[in-house]
């Protein structure tokens, strides 16, 4: 046995240890749930109960970690906003958690070691500036600007950032012309990407007030896009597995790193993480995200936007989170022995958080 191959089988045995912590699921209608107590305990976390409505916080020594309300999908992971894929629930007095919620949102960022097998060490990222073309996207009329222009503008400076820290970057464009959504994706699996972030900026139109960051991640199995959740809107949760669902959870602790960065670098204002069914993030073979750092909708953002400063500070912060990320898998992943015959270190494939 080649030395990377029993480093290989033992990380694997190792995650799959620690996979056995997984509290009991309950079935509420259609949807398997966890108990949050139950989760809190196996997790090492302090629960402390708010009321009048039925709601926590999860407590790490005196750090709070995780803030959930009964009937609401929004939770606080960390002081991020992040928009769960289910609502929670209250019964006799105890909260629950959906299961995928558990495992692909809220597990991921506070115990990624439980998680499986982590994805490869990001050396080749795929940046994808968004629209191109005919395809102008979002602008802001009063200032004549376009997000095509800026999605382009931030992804050339990220990109020159991740080069100067040895990483090899694809652009999926790079220059102003149109390009599809699924040929995105596939150019970021054609060269063999370990890391997809598609670059956009937000628009409320009419609304010019609106601002903040948001961040949006393709919904696991079973579960519905933010926007179905809407007035008028239904249920458009998937019954199949989509390839960039196997990252569900790396997907989580990317769009978290990017999230945070941004957040702390900009400070205009927290939209959350959403789930998009994206037909840019779907056909993926790496984990992916989409972020909107920005409105360019909103006439004080979209003024920012207009300075190199500004767009210099977004890419700063995308690179910074790229980096949190790294940390994150290197942690987790022991690097192979290298032996003159191991050849590349074993592709792996990641252990998916089981969905109902
Ligand atoms: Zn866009």
């Amino acid at each position: 046995m080649r030395p990377a191959t029993l480093v290989f089988l033992l990380a694997a045995a190792f995650f799959s240890a620690a996979r056995g912590s997984e509290p009991a699921a309950v079935r509420f209608g259609s949807i398997d749930y966890v108990s949050v107590d139950d989760a809190a305990d196996r997790l090492g976390l302090k629960v402390v109960r708010l009321a009048p409505q039925p709601a926590v916080i999860l407590k790490d020594g005196a750090r709070p970690v995780a803030r959930l309300a009964d009937h609401s999908r929004e939770a606080d992971l960390a002081g991020l906003r992040v928009f769960l894929g289910d609502p929670v629930v209250a019964r006799g007095g105890a909260l629950y958690v959906s299961r995928t919620d558990y495992l692909a949102r809220i597990l991921p960022r506070l115990r990624p070691d439980l998680c499986g097998l982590p994805p490869r060490q990001p050396r080749v990222i795929a940046i994808d500036p968004g629209h191109g073309g005919t395809d102008h996207g979002a602008s802001n009329k009063a200032l004549g600007s376009m997000e095509k222009t800026y999605t382009l503008d931030v992804s050339l400076r990220l990109k020159r950032l991740l080069e100067g820290a040895g990483y090899t970057v694809v652009l999926t464009r790079d220059a102003d012309y149109d390009l599809s959504k699924p040929i995105r994706a596939e150019m970021a699996n054609r060269a063999n990407a370990d890391l997809f972030v598609s670059v956009h900026f937000n628009s409320l139109n009419p609304n010019t007030k609106t601002t903040g960051v948001e961040v949006l991640c393709f919904p696991p199995r079973s579960q519905r896009s933010a926007e179905s959740w809407s007035p008028g809107h239904s249920d458009d949760s998937e019954g199949k597995v989509s390839p960039v669902n196997a990252f569900d959870a790396w997907n989580a602790i990317l769009a978290g790193a990017l999230h945070r960065r941004v957040l702390d670098a900009l400070h205009d204002g927290d939209r959350g993480e959403k789930l998009e069914h994206l037909g840019v993030l779907r056909e993926l073979g790496c984990p992916g995200v989409l972020v909107e750092p920005a409105f360019i909708s909103s006439d004080s953002e979209a003024a920012k936007l207009a300075t190199p400063e500004f767009r210099e500070a977004i890419a700063a912060a995308l690179f910074a989170g790229i980096g949190d990320y790294a940390q994150v898998i290197r942690a987790l992943r022991p690097p192979a022995i290298a032996a003159p015959d191991a050849g590349p270190p074993p592709r792996a494939v990641p252990t998916r958080p089981a969905s109902p």
